[in-house]
């Protein structure tokens, strides 16, 4: 069995995913998931969203890994490769409440340690122009983007590892390499790699409706600015700067 998968075997997998596979998907995972976190009456309204949200990013990667079970792919990606955590990461506002509001959760030593470390982020990359590029309407404002390798706030660069990373978002989960990890080494953005791009959608529509079922059962959602908070997105910096207030 080859180790990595050569470009073209890769094409021969997504034509099998194409054909095979994702005409039968459905949201019954997601759908599950709601069910589950809307049963928890012991907790409170923002407390059942962060749970949605948490849950919901797990499902994303379950769903993935039935996806690379049925095609018997794995992927190549390995702790301490971290070229993707220069991309752009581009969250919904609520994301980035959501993942601030976790980051602050965290037991105070890792919750010190992560917000010194974006503290010293921002004082060097303080207003960098990559999060200034209109993600909206320059088309290859990813191109843009990545060209300057400004690593993600959340990266630790000397140990390459993520600082969140049971909370790291939809585009850190979505993307993943089955060829030889080279390949990302080699290029900026190397086309061999694969997005399971679908999934967020199944993802942000569950999200939403964990929020509409709360607000319509009189539920209160302080941190929420609703639909104001599902429908602007942004770069992940500009959002933890803005939440955390860095
Ligand atoms: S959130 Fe974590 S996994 Fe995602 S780009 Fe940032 S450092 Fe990488």
């Amino acid at each position: 069995v080859e180790k990595f998968l050569s470009y073209d075997h890769m094409l021969q997998v997504c034509e099998e995913l194409n054909e095979k596979h994702l005409p039968k998907l459905n949201d019954d995972a997601f759908s599950n998931t709601i069910d589950e976190v809307l049963n928890r009456i012991d907790l409170d309204a923002m407390d059942v969203l962060q749970l949605a949200y948490e849950k919901l990013l797990q499902t994303v990667d379950s769903e993935i890994t039935k996806l690379e079970d049925a095609t018997s792919i794995t992927p190549s990606c390995f702790k301490g490769c971290a070229h993707c955590c220069y991309f752009p990461i581009i969250t919904s506002q609520l994301e980035g409440k959501l993942l601030a509001r976790k980051i602050l959760s965290f037991p105070e030593e890792r919750k010190a340690d992560i917000l010194a470390h974006l503290k010293q982020y921002f004082e060097t990359y303080e207003n960098n122009e990559v999060f200034s590029i209109d993600f909206q309407n320059e088309p290859d404002f990813k191109k843009q983007y990545i060209s300057k390798q400004v690593p993600c706030p959340l990266l630790d660069t000397k140990t390459n590892m993520c600082k969140a990373y049971e909370v790291r978002p939809i585009p850190c989960r979505t993307y993943l390499n089955y060829s030889n990890p080279s390949v990302c080494n080699d290029t900026l953005i190397p086309k061999e790699t694969f997005s399971y791009e679908f999934f967020g959608e199944f993802y942000s529509n569950a999200l939403n409706e964990v929020i509409q079922t709360l607000l319509y059962e009189g539920e209160d959602l302080p941190k929420l600015n609703y639909p104001k908070d599902i429908i602007e997105y942004d770069y992940l910096p500009n959002l933890l700067k803005r939440e955390l207030d860095l």
